[in-house]
């Protein structure tokens, strides 16, 4: 069937509605991408009526841009709005055909919401985490539906990038494989396989990375400018490592560090001048300040 082109069941066809959990920078983008380039109906859910206000601006604002640029009409802009519905009650995700998670990194929350998903979905929806760091494996455990669970790792401006990295866990079966993998081809992305380990491929390399820059920065090897510097005009990086790290959100490069460390040992401890800033709150961009101020 493969071969003849009917593999329908593996296709992605029956993938007509999806849910995304979390409406913070990487679930707006996720459901833009879902709705414009792939063409499915979204429903964005997140449990902060702010972060689902400031959602709505973002995905339209981008939209307009794309529309002044000449790239969209006013249509197809107006037909991508259509199609995202924006909802605080979880519970309205029941009849989507695939849930995709994108809330805080946090592998306790991750989890219950998991369970509170297998509950609540139709049997056969495919639940997928956008998890940057923690175990797929871990976040299937208590679903009773592992087969369905699946680590869907798309990049930050998830617009932009053209990466997903997909994750089987222990349990996920090759169909739940097969869909994501389309799903994602159908959103416009590459995707790479990963293994369920901490990181995955992109954060295993990039986030210690990150971290030597912070514990540089502290050290006073040299000035935040005069480090980003050499790693954009120096080794061709299109960003230097701290301000990628305030692009990423602080928070969420000291929760993957964490999860680095604790999994893959010292050689992964968390920069403590990283840690002081998300005490301080100064979070990256997202808040205004992290390393650099913006306005
Ligand atoms: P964010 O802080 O911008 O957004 C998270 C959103 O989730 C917030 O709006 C919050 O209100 C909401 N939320 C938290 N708990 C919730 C719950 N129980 N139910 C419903 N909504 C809830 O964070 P982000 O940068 O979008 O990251 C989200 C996820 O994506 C994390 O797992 C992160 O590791 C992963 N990720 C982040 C990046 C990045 O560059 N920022 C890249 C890839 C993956």
């Amino acid at each position: 069937a493969a071969q003849s082109g009917l593999r329908f069941y593996s296709s992605a066809v029956h993938i007509q509605t999806v849910g995304v959990i979390g409406s913070g920078q990487m679930g707006s983008g996720i459901a833009q991408v879902l709705a414009q380039v792939a063409k499915r109906n979204v429903i964005l859910v997140d449990s902060k009526k702010e972060s689902i206000e400031k959602s709505l601006i973002n995905i339209n604002n981008l939209l307009t841009k794309q529309l002044n640029k000449g790239n969209i009409t006013e249509a197809e802009k107006s037909a991508t709005l259509s199609r995202i519905s924006f909802s605080d009650d979880i519970k309205s995700v029941k009849d989507a055909d695939m849930v995709i998670e994108a809330i805080v990194e946090n592998p306790e929350i991750k989890s219950k919401l998991f369970q509170e998903l297998a509950a609540i979905c139709k049997p056969g929806a495919i639940l997928a985490s956008n998890t940057s760091s923690i175990s797929i494996t871990q976040i299937s455990a208590n679903t009773k539906t592992p087969e369905n669970v699946i680590g869907m790792h798309f990049m930050n401006p998830v617009q932009v990038m053209k990466l997903v990295e997909v994750i089987p866990a222990l349990g996920t079966s090759q169909n739940t494989v097969d869909v994501t993998l389309q799903l994602a081809k159908e959103m416009g992305k590459t995707t790479t396989l990963s293994k369920d380990m901490p990181g995955f491929i992109a954060n295993r390399l990039l986030m210690p990375y990150i971290n030597e820059a912070v514990q540089a920065f502290d050290e006073g090897l040299g000035t935040l400018e005069h480090i980003d510097t050499t790693m954009l005009l120096g080794c061709n990086m299109p960003m230097g490592p701290l301000a990628l790290a305030d692009f990423i959100g602080l928070d969420t490069c000291y929760s993957i560090m964490n999860i680095l460390h604790t999994q893959l040992g010292d050689k992964y401890r968390p920069a403590p001048l990283l840690k002081r800033y998300v005490e301080a709150g100064r979070l990256g961009k997202k808040v205004g300040h992290g390393f650099y101020l913006y306005k």
